[in-house]
């Protein structure tokens, strides 16, 4: 509990304390004799005491016209009850109301607590080795790209980098939700927020502080609770306009069924008190507090627990979007194949195996494309960079490059075309680079990707979730996208796709309905991501665009992880709705026992107070994610 919370506890405790006995004395329980005005005044120290900041509020609400909310019903509710000498209703609704208040802040302060502990990736300082070979602790914001850092056992990674000397195991749960540790060594990459466990490593800095990972995620985690969902809003309009009414109704239960009896001349001794007390006890059961509080905090826990599995969900409102998604489109290098080409075969070159292999690897050294990666982990000799010249990237066909004076392309059959240059077909299935040499063709390389570990049972989890529609968008071989498809259990694939053809597929799925999500690595898709109903990105730690573009980003390249973002969404807008029904069941059955004069105020507020409870621990119940 903080300071604030610790305060409202102490007061809710005195003001209890000093208002058992007066109660008990104005229901004549304890026999003693007071004049009316000292049992008023007995009552209005408790009531101030634990309600002075309500009735504050209230004030300050009427001055700024911003009247008709919850501290106004209690406000009007416990005033009209005191002013009708209902000295005990009075206090016992301001006093019940707090504890509610209490409880509610502090489940608050839980969630978001807890929410931050999953998060806990801030990485506080970066070490510098000073001349003499000394650590030198020093604010990761001041390291510059390309320092040394080093990173001692036990330590958080402060900054992306590239190991150049150690090696370790990396703990990178708080990234991933993977606890695998992973093992890094010379020239891997390590990702800020992760937890270096064994090795000490000497990093070199490869971003500054607030372009690393962990300052990327952190922003986004913090963004997305300010990103109102719809059915929020909806709840903030829906109070609006609810409580103007509810109040205009209590005034007219006020005054008009004793109107129409004073018309019909009945006897009018007591009446007038009697609907003013119902008036105000329809306004204490009224006050919306359960919606209004458990319906953000199911949304922050949903996205809470969804970060805490390494899926960062950028707004409330996406939850929605992923509960309703009935197609799912993926792209196929890296989403469901896991984009590590292994070269299978080089055929029909005057070049020798090696020599081809060379020229190609070093035409693609400075794409991160995931073929360009395979075929430099191919030729398994390092690169010399200072021999490639004029890198020409063209995206769905490949890469041209001047490797030592020779003009070398590598790439598919439409660069071939586009290059003019007569190729030899291949009758492999697989994926064909291929190479032409000064204008010249000079064979082609043979690679194969596999699948992904769960990629099938990822398309089996998503049907069996009701998802009608898993198509695949490839800008690969239609024979490669076919055998994929079938493999995997996909119902549908469009190959040979550039990545504008893929924006123009994913149109005419939209055409076919709402709820589209499109899964992609991230490479070349961004504008695809951000063209569907819900734009997922996947193992996109370190791609910027794709972070930019993706509404969901799933931190590991887990492709099971988009079924469970999924159950996440619908979990949490489950809760919402049972939520929202049960508080307004709640209070509807609550009204009618007041318009029939059956419930007081007590019950009232004890059935607002219970139902928030309930409701707040229910929502609660979306941090809780399980494993898939
Ligand atoms: P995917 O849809 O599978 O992610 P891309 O749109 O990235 O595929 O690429 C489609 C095709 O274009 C690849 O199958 C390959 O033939 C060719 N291609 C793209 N980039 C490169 C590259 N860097 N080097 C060689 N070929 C490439
Ligand atoms: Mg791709």
């Amino acid at each position: 509990m903080n300071q604030k919370q610790k305060k409202l506890l102490i007061r809710i405790l005195v003001a209890a304390v000093l208002f058992v006995p007066v109660y008990l004395i104005s229901e004549g329980i304890v026999q003693v004799d007071l004049p009316r005005w000292a049992v008023f005044c007995l009552f209005l120290v408790p009531y101030l005491t634990v309600g002075y900041d309500i009735l504050r509020k209230a004030a300050l609400g009427v001055k700024n016209r911003k009247v008709f909310d919850e501290c106004f019903l209690m406000t009007v509710a416990t005033i009209g009850a005191i002013a009708l000498g209902e000295y005990g209703e009075g206090v016992a609704v301001m006093l019940l109301y707090q504890v509610g208040e209490l409880f509610q802040s502090v489940a608050v302060g839980k969630s978001r607590r807890s929410i931050s502990a999953l998060m806990d990736i801030r990485p506080d300082y970066a070490n510098i080795e000073a001349d003499d070979g000394s650590l030198e602790k020093v604010d990761p914001d001041e390291v510059d790209v390309g320092s040394i850092i080093v990173i001692q056992p036990g330590e958080r990674v402060p900054i992306d980098g590239v190991v150049v000397e150690g090696t370790s195991a990396l703990d990178t749960a708080a990234l991933t939700g993977e606890s695998r540790p992973s093992g890094v060594t010379v020239d891997d990459t390590v990702l800020s927020g992760s937890i270096n466990l064994s090795g000490v490593l000497k990093v070199r800095t490869t971003a500054a502080f607030e372009e690393s990972t962990a300052s990327k995620i952190l922003d986004l985690v913090e963004n997305a609770a300010a990103r109102k969902s719809k059915s929020e809003t909806f709840i903030s309009k829906f109070a609006r306009v609810y409580t103007p009414i509810v109040c205009y109704s209590a005034l007219a239960l006020a005054v008009l069924p004793p109107l129409f009896l004073l018309i019909t001349g009945a006897p009018m001794a007591g009446v007038w008190k009697d609907w003013l007390l119902r008036a105000c006890t329809f306004l204490v059961i009224s006050c919306p507090c359960a919606v209004v509080i458990s319906v953000p905090l199911s949304f922050f826990a949903g996205l809470g627990g969804a970060s805490s599995r390494g899926i960062l969900i950028k707004g409330s409102n996406y939850l929605e979007t992923l509960a309703g998604v009935t197609t799912v489109a993926f792209d196929k290098t890296g989403t469901i194949t896991k984009g590590n080409f292994e070269v299978t075969a080089v055929h029909h070159s005057p070049f020798t195996e090696e020599k081809l292999l060379e020229l190609a690897a070093h035409a693609e050294c400075s794409s991160s494309h995931p073929i360009s990666l395979s075929l430099q982990r191919a030729y398994q000799k390092p690169l010399d960079r200072t021999r490639v010249t004029d890198v020409e990237e063209i995206s769905g066909h490949g890469i041209t490059a001047k490797v030592d004076e020779h003009t070398v392309a590598v790439g598919n059959e439409r660069l071939m075309n586009r290059l003019g240059i007569a190729f030899l077909p291949c009758h492999h299935v697989g994926t064909i680079l291929h190479v032409a040499v000064d204008g010249a063709y000079a064979g082609h390389i043979v690679i194969r990707d596999q699948l992904k570990e769960h990629a099938r049972e990822a398309m089996a989890t998503l049907q069996r979730m009701g998802v009608k529609r898993t198509v695949m968008l490839t800008g690969d071989r239609k024979a490669v996208a076919e055998q994929v498809a079938k493999e995997v259990g996909i119902t549908d694939y469009r190959a040979e796709l550039l990545p504008q053809d893929k924006v123009a597929a994913v149109e005419a799925l939209l055409a076919d309905g709402r709820g589209l999500a499109f899964v992609g690595d991230g490479i070349n898709d961004a504008p695809v991501l951000s063209r569907a109903d819900i734009g997922i990105a996947m193992g996109a730690l370190g791609s910027d665009a794709a972070i930019e573009a993706a509404d969901v980003v799933l931190m590991d390249d887990d492709p099971l992880k988009i079924a469970q973002a999924m159950g996440i969404a619908r979990k949490c807008l489950r809760i919402v709705k049972e939520n929202i029904w049960f508080a307004l069941g709640v209070k509807a059955v609550c009204l009618l026992l007041s318009a029939l004069g059956l419930a007081n105020m007590w019950l009232a507020i004890g059935a607002d107070v219970g139902v928030m409870v309930l409701a707040v621990l229910n929502a609660i119940r979306c941090l809780i994610v399980r494993k898939i």
